[in-house]
């Protein structure tokens, strides 16, 4: 039975859909199966972001009603790992149901060993469809003080709503010089810091190119960290997903 991993933060722009890529790759040079979800219905751009923009069926055309999740699971170019991408005209996203999402996405851990989602942000709606879909969570933030303190709401939430909060990632460290540290950001957010991903100009570039920065510069320090994370989650939530059982 596979894991569903929801990726979650207060505000936009923190790297949840960086993450989600780059996560589902690096546990997929792993060895894991693993499935990638844009479950962002109104600001999709993880098909994007791992370089794939000829699908014709996708997230919406399930949630319309249209199509069954196996015809919008598309395999990529990096090894084991599928994706299932989102539609980003609006007469799509205005006849998808995301009441739905958690219905559709649940059923794929019998599938693959790894169901990663990325969600909107924040506590509207449609993000809380996006997350609910996953049992774990792990949040992102930046090294500033008001994303931190909106993620760690975002967290109590979804604890409070039966997630096992896994912990948090901070994403873009070493940006300023009145960036949080992440000692004192782990004091704040009160739930366990797994990963520290510096600011890195290759996560950008690679962006450019179309291929997540594990893949476009495994050796960057962005890469590393990344892969550190998965390895991370790999060895700490098989632990935390035992308990919540
Ligand atoms: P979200 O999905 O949370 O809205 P994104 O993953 O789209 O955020 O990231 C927002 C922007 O920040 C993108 O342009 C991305 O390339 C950039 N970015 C994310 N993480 C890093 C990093 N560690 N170093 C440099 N740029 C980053
Ligand atoms: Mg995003």
């Amino acid at each position: 039975m596979g894991r569903l991993i929801s990726i979650a933060s207060g505000k936009g722009g923190t790297g949840k859909t960086t993450t989600t890529a780059n996560l589902s790759i690096a546990l997929g040079k792993m060895g894991y199966r693993v499935c990638a979800v844009d479950a962002d219905l109104t600001m999709a751009n993880l098909s994007l972001v791992m370089g794939i923009d000829d699908a014709s069926t996708t997230i919406h055309d399930v949630l319309a009603g249209n199509a069954t999740i196996e015809e919008a699971i598309y395999a990529t170019r990096y090894k084991n790992v599928h994706l299932i991408p989102a539609s980003i005209d609006w007469e799509h996203v205005i006849r998808a149901d995301p009441r739905k999402l958690p219905g559709i996405i649940k059923p794929l851990k019998e599938e693959f060993d790894f169901v990663i989602i990325d969600s909107p942000a924040g506590l509207q709606m449609d993000a809380m469809n996006a997350t609910m879909s996953g049992e774990e969570v792990v949040l992102v933030t930046n090294p500033e003080i008001s994303c931190i303190t909106d993620t760690m709401k975002v967290g109590i939430v979804l604890k409070k709503a039966g997630l096992a909060v896994l912990g948090f990632v901070l994403n873009r460290y070493g940006r300023s010089d009145t960036d949080i540290p992440p000692d004192v950001a782990e004091e704040v957010m009160e739930v366990p810091l797994l990963a520290v991903i510096p600011e890195d100009p290759a996560v950008r570039e690679a962006t450019l190119e179309g291929m997540p920065v594990v893949e476009y510069k495994p050796k960057s320090d962005g890469a590393k960290a990344f892969m550190e994370l998965a390895e991370r989650i790999t060895r700490i939530a098989g632990f935390k997903s035992r308990v919540m059982r």
